[in-house]
């Protein structure tokens, strides 16, 4: 039987790691505007992948995933915004609907993944990297009848 990950201390690494991408997002003078698209995934034409780690963490931080206004939307996005901002995978941090800076952050992406990689290996993680609506759609909460 394998190990469960220790998640407390993955997670504290998790979130060091994501203040060091939200600074380096910063300093690139990308801008978000709120216009709520990109994580309804119908209107962007977009899939959002996340590591198993990337959705534990979510799922800690922000609680189980709520019924998503339509299937290809983010559960976590309430009324145009992310209510999960403090946990929300590097792909949401890194992903805009403005294009500057979409090399520099597609760097940023690239290097701090290979990070998370890193936590992952060092707190017994799987790498696994799925698409992250299909994930939380499959998670235990989902399978309760709405309310
Ligand atoms: S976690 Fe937040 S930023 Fe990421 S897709 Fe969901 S609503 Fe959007």
């Amino acid at each position: 039987m394998s190990t469960p990950p220790d998640k407390p201390a993955a997670f504290a690494e998790q979130a060091r790691l994501y203040a060091r991408v939200d600074e380096a997002v910063t300093a690139i003078g990308t801008v978000c505007i709120n216009r709520g698209i990109c994580c309804d995934f119908d209107k962007v034409d977009h899939i959002l992948y996340a590591t198993d780690l990337e959705i534990d963490y979510l799922i800690e931080v922000h609680g189980p995933p709520p019924r998503p206004a339509h299937p290809n939307q983010c559960p976590y996005q309430v009324d145009g915004m992310c209510a999960a901002r403090a946990a929300r995978p590097i792909g949401c941090r890194t992903y805009f609907c403005d294009p500057t800076g979409v090399d520099a952050r597609s760097l940023v992406y690239e290097q701090h993944y290979a990070l998370i990689k890193k936590i992952q290996t060092t707190y017994g993680y799987s790498h696994r990297y799925s698409p992250l609506l299909l994930t939380l759609a499959q998670h235990p909460s989902r399978s309760q009848p709405p309310h």
